[in-house]
């Protein structure tokens, strides 16, 4: 029999090995499913948190110059004028008048006719991308607001209440994590584009005349946010928004692109936003929207660099970079994903050799003292060799196994991920191990009720 070789990645690899295990999977799929919603499972809950973990610590807790925020996704209906998006907010898009499929116009390029099907095309129209909804119980007298399209107006309009309760000076930053809502004329490839996604944005508000240094931090810093997770520095490159390209509002954009399977595609926009959202909310509110600069002297209203980012459209990301088919040293095919600790759903995986009476207490304890610290499985099912196999493949950077050994020596077997080697430690020893590897504190794995594995 021929043995499997590895093979490059393909969207349908990754959208099977998804479901298979858990990471995701498709929306209401006893119904038939929903278009382009997509619903989490137990292991992708814990990578897209562990994403949005990272991008909190990076951007708010370690930093002094930005706070958290969480806005609520409906708002007032005006907001969403203010901001331009009841207007505006809408894509060009044509319908095949043979087989009735709607087209994105804008990333059409030069074809005229179906893609799909060859028919004619009628004529394009904007269609907007906001989804409406009504607040209220009876129909006729409810109000209709909107789903947000993006998390970044929960920000503006809170920005004097965050200035007035923290007292920040600028330049300073409000971060926020959640919910946006857009009615894509043609979502797909998997998590890429959906109607129902997360976002995680930073608005920072610095002074005119400051912006494009800003920008240009703003930039660096998330470039790097990716390649210090593991991004591969050759699948993600910078492209800046030539001017006809900007919305009018905008000095400069520059997106932060990844190479998916289906081709380089944005993950992350930072733009410089100038002082257009906050002027839009104080014209429309009639509200002060300025700052008062007391080293200055001098009252204006902040310019905003905006990195906005998908926690889904990254999660895929971080997912699609790290997987790898090889070989083991047995020429046999192994699927893994190389994902960095911070980001694997699973940090550790306890192996018991077997499922004797004698290793299972220990096991076990070792497992509880370590669960208290990170997400750690316990798994006794099948071959210690598919065992490895499984963990492999959903990423998970250690496995620990007890054996009759362990019961003499007070040692366990580490197996590490990515090189596939094996090493005893005391298991005294274990969690200062595990946490250099998996950050954390280096803490002392508990003695068991038995003494037997002590020594004494
Ligand atoms: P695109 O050009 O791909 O439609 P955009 O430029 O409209 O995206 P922004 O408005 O800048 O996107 O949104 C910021 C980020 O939010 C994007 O970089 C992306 O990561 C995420 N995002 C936007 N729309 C979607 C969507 N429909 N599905 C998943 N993520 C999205």
């Amino acid at each position: 029999m021929t043995k499997a070789m590895p093979e490059k990645l393909t969207m349908e690899k990754l959208v099977s090995l998804c479901k298979r295990r858990g990471f995701i999977f498709q929306s209401s799929e006893i119904y038939g499913g929903l278009a382009s919603c997509w619903d989490y499972g137990p292991l992708g809950v814990e990578l897209k948190n562990n994403v949005k973990a990272a991008w909190w610590q990076s951007v708010v807790r370690q930093r002094d110059d930005t706070v958290g925020i969480d806005a609520s996704i409906l708002m007032h209906p005006r907001v969403w004028e203010a901001s331009g998006h009841v207007a505006g907010f809408s894509d060009p898009f044509s319908t095949c008048l043979a087989c009735g499929r709607n087209w994105r116009m804008d990333q059409m390029g030069e074809t005229v006719r179906c893609p799909e099907c060859g028919g004619e095309l009628s004529e394009p129209a904007p269609a907007s991308l906001m989804l409406e909804t009504f607040l209220g119980p009876v129909r006729a007298t409810s109000q209709i607001t909107y789903l947000r399209p993006e998390t970044a107006q929960g920000i503006f309009v809170n920005f004097q209440n965050v200035l007035n309760s923290t007292r920040k000076k600028l330049p300073f930053g409000i971060a926020q994590i959640g919910k946006a809502f857009r009615n894509e004329i043609t979502p797909g490839n998997f998590t890429f584009r959906t109607r129902e996604f997360e976002q995680m944005e930073i608005e920072y508000f610095v002074k005119p005349g400051t912006d494009e240094q800003w920008f240009n931090h703003w930039v660096t810093e998330r470039f790097n946010w990716y390649i210090n997770l593991g991004i591969r520095e050759e699948n993600l490159h910078l492209r800046e928004h030539s001017k006809d390209e900007l919305a009018h509002y905008a000095r400069s954009c520059t997106d932060i692109e990844y190479l998916f399977p289906f081709g380089w595609s944005e993950l992350e926009g930072v733009a410089n936003r100038t002082d257009f959202d906050l002027r839009q909310h104080a014209n429309h509110s009639g509200e002060n929207m300025s700052y008062f600069d007391d080293q200055s002297q001098e009252r204006y209203t902040p310019y905003v660099i905006e990195p906005s980012a998908g926690v889904d459209r990254s999660a895929l990301a971080f997912l699609a970079d790290a997987y790898a088919e090889e070989l083991d040293d047995k020429g046999d095919l192994r699927v893994v994903l190389h994902l960095h600790p911070a980001l694997a759903p699973i940090k550790v995986a306890m192996l018991p050799l077997s499922r004797s009476e004698k290793l299972v207490p220990l096991a076990k304890e070792v497992y509880e003292n370590l669960r208290r610290h990170w997400m750690v499985q316990y798994d006794d099912a099948q071959s210690i060799g598919r065992r490895y196999r499984r963990q492999d493949e959903i990423g998970t950077p250690f496995c620990v196994t007890v054996d009759f050994q362990s019961l003499e020596d007070n040692q366990v077997t580490i197996r590490d991920r990515d090189s596939m080697r094996q090493m005893r430690v005391p298991i005294a020893g274990l969690g200062a191990c595990l946490a250099a590897k998996l950050g954390g504190e280096p803490f002392e794995v508990l003695p068991p009720g038995g003494a037997y594995w002590l020594g004494f």
